[in-house]
């Protein structure tokens, strides 16, 4: 048994959390908070650990504190870093690398944090054994799972525009928002090169812009493939691909907001949906060019990314029994 803790307990953190405390090859050590609110009492359920000297403030609000956030890393064989950009980065050099303890990162962090950028599907092998490997962001897990499943029909070019939520549901010192924002400003954004640090041959570029929506992220992909390929084959290929799933607008599928209440209806937790859906209507072959829409839950599609990374870094499972044990244990669709 793998012991894992996870350190950052917000929006991507509590949601790792739930999916290890799920795994029957891992053990939940406990998770962390900086400060004594709500989230902290619900955090209380999976072993509480506080900054160093904090523990006091916590216990005076009637919540219980198993130990320091060192605490936590020295019981752990991992650490999945699920604080805000940037602090993985020293939560490395401060934490990790000085107790001796392997660690995931998120998307938010730069590239260099890790050995290896991460999605399943896509480059599992290269993180077996490693120490420290970064899950990539919600757009770019996204890109490298749909553009991945297609690359063994010769992709030449992919050129994508991200059109991304404004803030996650919680966020609201992110809004209210009235406005399409050109984000990064500049083209292309950075997506594409993050992208590339996945699928490294890939030729792509991306362009973003940020709406007044907290539910999804929306791409539109063009791609010009090799040669000439069928529709039917780009739909096959998207098919059975793990964590890809299509869904037609004469099935009532018309818009992220369906998808979220479909999902929510279904019983996932939280309305969580772990799966990159394609608008399969917007699947179109012109000759070489190729067209499609997906949507991304940006809350949660990171989340068996994280899981599958945990067995690769300690060898416990090939790629394939790794994915599917993961997806069993999170009710994801195959
Ligand atoms: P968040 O702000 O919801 O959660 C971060 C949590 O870490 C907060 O609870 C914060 O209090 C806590 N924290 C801050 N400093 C800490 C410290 N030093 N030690 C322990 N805990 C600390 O952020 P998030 O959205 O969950 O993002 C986390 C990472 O995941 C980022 O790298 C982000 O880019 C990436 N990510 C976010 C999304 C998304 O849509 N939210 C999607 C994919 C990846």
């Amino acid at each position: 048994m793998v012991k894992v803790s996870v350190n950052g307990f917000g929006t991507i953190g509590k949601r790792v959390a739930d999916a290890i405390s799920k795994q029957r090859d891992m053990t939940l050590v406990g998770v962390s908070k900086t400060t004594p609110d709500y989230f902290s009492r619900m955090a209380q359920e999976f072993g509480l650990y506080v900054p160093r000297g904090k523990e006091r403030e916590f216990e005076d609000r009637g919540i219980s504190v198993e130990g320091s956030i060192e605490d936590m890393v020295e019981n752990s064989d991992l650490v999945i870093d699920c604080t805000p950009e940037g602090q993985g980065m020293r939560n490395k050099e401060e934490l990790y690398e000085k107790l001796g303890v392997k660690a995931i990162f998120q998307g938010g962090e730069k590239a260099e944090v890790a050995q290896v950028s991460f999605v399943a599907q896509c480059n599992y092998e290269e993180a077996i054994d490693k120490d420290f490997v970064r899950v990539v962001s919600c757009n770019t897990t996204g890109l490298a799972r749909t553009l991945g499943s297609l690359q063994p029909l010769g992709i030449k070019k992919a050129r994508v525009t991200l059109i991304r939520r404004a803030a996650d549901p919680k966020e609201h010192r992110k809004g209210p928002i009235n406005a399409i924002v050109p984000d990064p400003p500049r083209t292309p954004s950075h997506h594409g090169p993050d992208v590339r640090t996945v699928l490294k041959d890939l030729d792509i570029v991306t362009m973003a812009v940020k709406v007044p929506t907290t539910i999804m992220h929306l791409h539109t992909v063009m791609l010009e493939m090799n040669e000439e390929v069928k529709r039917d084959d780009i739909i096959s290929h998207l098919e059975d691909a793990p964590r890809i799933i299509l869904v037609s607008s004469d099935m009532g599928m018309k818009s992220t907001a369906s998808l979220i209440e479909y999902f929510r209806d279904l019983g996932r937790k939280r309305g969580d949906i772990y799966e990159i859906v394609v608008f399969e209507d917007s699947v179109s072959v012109e000759g070489r060019e190729v067209y499609y829409m997906q949507a991304v839950h940006q809350e949660a599609d990171v989340v068996p990314e994280n899981v599958d990374a945990v067995r690769a870094m300690f060898d416990l499972a090939d790629k394939d029994e790794s994915i599917e044990t993961t997806d069993k244990s999170l009710g994801i669709w195959r």
